[in-house]
């Protein structure tokens, strides 16, 4: 008996050097690199290297209550509060982060901004009495061809810093719009206007549980356009809403 227990302790210690001995082969053949700059990662770095991490260009819009990101969303609806975590610009190399995000299949990058974005908002009174997350849907068929939801790997990270379950079953995308990011303006708004459907039983069970106040997310906050139109079926079922996304394009 005493030989069985001598071996399992052995393995329980030989299996995270083990472990720990795999990532530094990894990191040797396919090295880590930041997401923004491209420099190779040291062990312990994760996404952004130090130097990148620092210079990310915070909104810090979780402080300010009248912020642009709450201003551009209150000329389409009246938000309970609104913020981005960064600032995105074109010609910015922070926009990588997103396009990993979005097209580079790296759902679980999304969560840990999600996640960092989440702490920001947790410290911020605007935010305290949120309920339940709700991600931007997909439409099923652009997430069968992605493999996963953007909006929802950020909803999950943010989620998980302010512990608040993330509501999926509530909205749907009804329509299978064009990509939003080659279109402009009053386009567009056309282009998402009546593209979420409230799922009717959902509603009305999230509101006997008490639940009122939610949080929408998603990757962008560009004119506003999607936002204001998962917004609109949810204000009309009676809930309060804020927004979150991680950029804030300017
Ligand atoms: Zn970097």
């Amino acid at each position: 008996m005493r030989k069985i227990f001598e071996v399992s302790d052995m393995c329980r210690s030989f299996i995270p050097a083990f472990l720990t001995s795999l990532r530094g082969l990894r990191d040797l053949f396919f090295p880590r690199k930041c997401v923004v700059c491209g420099r190779v990662l040291a062990a312990g770095e994760q996404d952004l290297c130090p130097h990148c991490r620092d210079e990310l260009p915070l909104t810090y819009q979780w402080d300010i209550v009248q912020n642009a990101a709450f201003e551009r969303l209150a000329r389409r609806f009246e938000p309970e509060a609104a913020a981005a975590l960064f600032f995105f610009r074109q010609q910015s190399d922070f926009r990588k982060i997103i396009y990993a995000i979005k097209y580079g299949g790296r759902p679980d990058l999304g969560r840990r901004m999600g996640q960092l974005l989440g702490e920001k908002l947790k410290g911020s009174r605007q935010f305290r009495d949120i309920q339940a997350v709700v991600p931007v849907p997909l439409h099923p068929l652009r997430r069968w061809k992605r493999g996963y939801n953007q909006a929802e790997a950020i909803a999950r990270g943010i989620a998980a810093a302010l512990d608040l379950p993330v509501e999926t079953a509530l909205l749907r995308r009804s329509r299978y719009t064009k990509t939003q990011t080659r279109l402009r303006g009053t386009a567009k708004t056309r282009n998402v206007a009546d593209a979420f459907r409230l799922d009717a039983s959902r509603s009305v069970q999230l509101q006997s549980d008490g639940v009122r106040h939610l949080l929408l997310v998603d990757d962008v906050l560009t004119s506003g356009s999607t936002l204001a139109a998962c917004a609109a079926p949810l204000r009309a079922a009676g809930f309060r809403i804020s927004c979150a996304t991680l950029a804030f394009a300017g």
